[in-house]
Order: structure tokens, then sequence, then C-alpha cells
């Protein structure tokens, strides 16, 4: 029995009075979510103010990047283990911005995956295709590129304490959903793809869908065989609109 895990990646948003606000805001309804473990990603600088405001509470936090080196010369770097010293659960690593915006790799995604893990993080892999590459009907190939760099890299026992997130790039920011069909298909080869090297490893893993999912999509994506949960970027930071996916899968 997998536990839906609902992230929010906060993205470069926010103040310390609006991250205030936000995690006040969560707390004050997260007794309504029943099943589902709820964390949230901040932009590094606030994470202590949130490790802070969410001391005794059920609710997790982590980082949205972190470096792919353990200590040193890496000017603006954020080491693994100085997340997990500040408490983070999670790290994401390779989400679709850090691919594009910044040129990440699928190699330099897996060696900040090993990096995050090697110092008790949890890391949150994302991958998903491009608009271009759904057309040209490469998504399955795109996903299983991106999870073979980790393998190769590191064997697909790591995914035994890691979550997948499949995020479709043209579904990101865009108000455009994947339907749950869309959906259910990526996450379902995704599994298969596991399941193939690691039978239980399949069975365990979290597989999380991204891009515009809000709290009137979230029940049929939530419903759907191996859909674990969310990453939810613009609609976590909305306390209302997190909440509202959290109690989603209450069911
Ligand atoms: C994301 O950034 O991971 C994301 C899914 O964003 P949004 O929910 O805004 O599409």
């Amino acid at each position: 029995m997998r536990q839906p895990l609902v992230a929010g990646n906060w993205k470069m948003n926010g103040s310390s009075g609006s991250v205030t606000a936000l995690v006040e805001g969560i707390k004050a309804g997260i007794d309504a979510v029943t099943a589902a473990e709820m964390t949230v990603c901040p932009p590094y600088v606030y994470i202590p103010q949130v490790a802070t405001m969410l001391a005794g509470t059920a609710i997790s936090f982590g980082a949205q990047d972190v470096s792919d080196q353990e200590a040193g010369a890496y000017t603006g770097e954020v080491a693994p283990g100085m997340l997990f010293d500040v408490g983070c659960k999670y790290a994401i690593v390779g989400h679709s911005e850090r691919r594009s915006i910044y040129g990440e790799s699928d190699e330099f995604t897996a060696r900040k995956f090993a990096a995050a893990q090697n110092a008790g993080l949890v890391p949150i892999l994302c991958v998903g295709e491009l608009l271009e590459e759904r057309e040209q009907g490469i998504t399955e190939q795109v996903v299983e590129r991106q999870l073979d760099a980790v393998i190769n890299l590191e064997g697909v026992g790591v995914f035994g304490t890691a979550v997948i997130a499949y995020e479709p790039v043209w579904a990101i920011g865009t108000g455009k959903t994947a339907t749950p069909d869309q959906a259910q298909e990526v996450h379902a080869f995704i599994r298969a793809r596991l399941a193939g090297l690691d039978q239980a490893i399949a069975d365990g893993v979290q597989i999380l869908y991204g891009g515009s999912m809000n709290p009137g999509n979230a029940a049929e994506l939530l419903a759907m065989q191996d859909i674990d949960g969310g990453l939810i970027g613009g609609a976590s930071l909305k306390p209302d609109d997190f909440l509202a996916i959290g109690k989603a899968a209450n069911n």
C-alpha cells in the first residue's frame, strides 16, 4: 500500500511575510488531510523559517534542487548534507525547469540524485517529455532515458528510498493537464520499467503526477491506479488549493 504524497514546489516565489501566511494557512487546515503526506519545497533561503514553523507537525519539507557535490569550492551551490542538516526530508532533482533553462543533463541529474540520497535525503526525480516529443510519439523513450540515467549509475534498488514525479513538460504551469488516462499510461510504463528489474521496488515506489494539478482535477488523477500523489506548482502557493488537493487523496 503506497501512501499518497502531495508535494508543493513553490519555485522562486515568496517573501518572509508570504511564507508565514502560506505555512500558517496550510497548518490551519491540515487536520482535514487524512491520508496523504503533505510536503513543501520552499526556496532555499526560507527553509529554516519553514522548518521552525512546521516543527511538531506532520508536514514535511524539502528543497527544490541540490548540489551534486558534498562540500567545498562550489560557489552558489547548496550541499545535500546542508539540506539534511536543516531538516529537509526531500530534494527535487531534474525538474524540467532545471533541465531546460539551466541545461542540466540526465547524467548530472543522476549525480544529484545519488548525492541527495547519500546525504540521507529522499530524492524526487522528475521525468517527462516535451510537447514535440509527445507529438513525435517518443514519450516512453524520453522517460525511459531519464530513468535509466539513474539506474545505470546506481541500480534500480535506489528507488526503494526515492520518489518519481512524472511531469509532462507541456502541462507545467500552462493550465493544460494530462488526462487521467494519459497520465496513467505513463505512470504504468514507469512502474513496468522498474518491475522488469525489481518487482518489489516497482510496487513500492511512489509515482507522483505533476502538471497543472489543481482542486478541480486532482481527484480524478489521484484515483488512477498508478498515480500516488502530486507535485504541485502554482496551486501549492494557495493554502486552500494545496489542502484541497491533499484532501482529494483522502479516499
Ligand atoms: C511543477 O512545477 O512541478 C508543476 C507541476 O507546476 P504547475 O503545477 O504549476 O504546473
